[in-house]
């Protein structure tokens, strides 16, 4: 289930990233953990009154040269195709600008809820400035401070009275898949040549949300998928569309609402930086992968070049080790035919339970191969373990001490887990917990 989003818009300076970062909180954003990623985040996974919701900062996107003024209109468009609900931040400083007009102008256009948070006010005093934000159409401002954290609570109160209801339709069952890779590696390419060999389902239902991007399809086994539309897949045109911050965006958005993801790489150019980058997010969301190498047909190759190739992916993408590669070309078709029962697996193993009693029997016969580890003469106590979620799937094994576990012994239970169990794909979380 996709997460409502909500999209910070607004001029620069008026404080759009300290309201950003006020509401991540502590909340880390994953992709900052994976080396050589953004100081400067701009989505972000947030929570208010157990309410889940995704948040954009749109003035993050910078927009190369373009001038000032289109700089903030394609923010303002940004946030109104990505958003449920946009936060339109002023600064009561300045008062209501000129700029800040051209940025309401944009968003009449959309009917997704806005709402203005005027930022800065510091103390009461400022607080009946407020009111002459009014102009701009949206209804009453919520006075904010940013940096006191002042109202932030008021705002969003606001924001999740605005969400739209959630349509449960989404829940079918069809497989989300999506591809993601840096531009050229033949993403579209591979999306029109896979549609081509299989059905595609004509909605009927006129599409009025975000998500009327994805395109449903059927293959001849009578398997029901759907491609999410990644960015620069269907269309590619306006200026942001061709940014990096915005393609990386709308990938993570594309991972996030994702079964399986498909890295894709190109084999004429090997790996980059952006390519580990979104497959390190793709793996922390904890989705389903496969690593397909394109433009197959473009190698020169003799009997080792696909090893060659396999141990340089494995070497520059050690935590998807658990990811299948294949070696495929848009051009030629090779090995597409694969795809849809491959990627029907993996999301079955992304959803497999195991019972307890069997998986407790994999694991004492594990132990009794390779006793537990000790430590000062104390050893290592595995009492029971259980599955307690799937996608993806994820265990807890309950210990004396969970400070006995070690780095390798873990991986040497996931290994006998993976061995017993088709895990292929997906990657497995394991928790230590002290049995109390
Ligand atoms: P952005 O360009 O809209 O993302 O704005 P920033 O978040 O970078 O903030 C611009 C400036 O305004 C920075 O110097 C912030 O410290 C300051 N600022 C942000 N929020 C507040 C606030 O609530 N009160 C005051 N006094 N300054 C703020
Ligand atoms: P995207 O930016 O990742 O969506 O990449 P495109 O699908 O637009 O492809 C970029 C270029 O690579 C285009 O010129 C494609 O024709 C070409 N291309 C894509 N897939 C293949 C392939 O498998 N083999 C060859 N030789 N060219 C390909």
């Amino acid at each position: 289930m996709s997460n409502p989003v909500v999209a910070i818009v607004g001029r620069p300076n008026v404080g759009k990233s300290t309201v950003f970062n006020r509401i991540a909180g502590e909340r880390i954003s994953i992709v900052e953990d994976i080396a050589g990623v953004t100081r400067d985040r701009i989505y972000t996974h947030s929570e208010w009154l157990g309410q889940k919701f995704d948040l954009i900062d749109t003035g993050g996107i910078d927009i190369g040269d373009e001038p000032f003024l289109t700089q903030i209109t394609e923010q303002a468009e940004i946030a109104i195709n990505e958003a449920d609900v946009i936060v339109f931040v002023v600064s009561v400083k300045e008062g209501v600008t000129d700029a800040d007009e051209k940025v309401a102008h944009i968003l009449y256009r959309s009917d997704k809820p806005v709402i203005v948070a005027v930022n800065k006010v510091d103390n009461p005093e400022l607080k009946g400035d407020i009111y002459d934000f009014y102009s701009l159409g949206f209804g009453e401002p919520v006075a904010i401070s940013s940096t006191h954290g002042i109202g932030i609570g008021d705002l969003l109160d606001q924001v999740c009275r605005s969400f739209p209801e959630m349509n449960e339709q989404e829940e079918d069952n069809e497989i989300k898949f999506s591809l993601i890779g840096r531009p050229n590696v033949g993403k579209s390419s591979l999306v029109n040549a896979i549609l081509g060999e299989n059905r595609v389902i004509v909605s009927n239902i006129e599409g009025t949300t975000r998500d009327a991007i994805d395109t449903p399809f059927v293959t001849e086994s009578g398997d029901e998928f759907s491609v999410i539309d990644t960015a620069g897949i269907r269309k590619k045109g306006k200026v942001y569309e061709n940014t990096e911050k915005y393609a990386v965006l709308r990938a993570m958005r594309a991972i996030d609402r994702s079964d399986v993801v498909l890295v894709v790489l190109n084999a004429e150019e090997g790996i980059r930086e952006q390519d580990k980058r979104v497959a390190g997010y793709a793996h922390e969301a904890g989705r389903g992968m496969i690593i397909l190498v394109n433009k197959w047909d473009t190698v020169k190759k003799d009997n080792r070049t696909m090893q060659e190739f396999e141990d340089l992916i494995r070497r520059e993408f050690q935590y998807l080790s658990y990811a299948p590669i294949i070696f495929v070309s848009a051009v030629t078709k090779q090995r597409l035919d694969k795809l849809p029962a491959l990627i029907k697996r993996i999301n079955e193993n992304h959803e497999r339970r195991i019972s307890s009693s069997v998986l407790n029997d994999v694991i004492m016969d594990a132990i009794a191969r390779n006793p537990t580890p000790t430590d000062n003469g104390k050893r290592l106590r595995i009492y029971y373990t259980t599955q307690v979620a799937v996608k993806p799937p994820t265990f807890v094994i309950f210990v004396n001490d969970t400070e006995l576990m070690h780095f390798s012994y873990e991986r040497f239970i996931e290994n006998q887990i993976r061995e017993a169990f088709d895990f292929v794909g997906t990657p497995v979380h394991i928790i230590e917990r002290r049995r109390k």
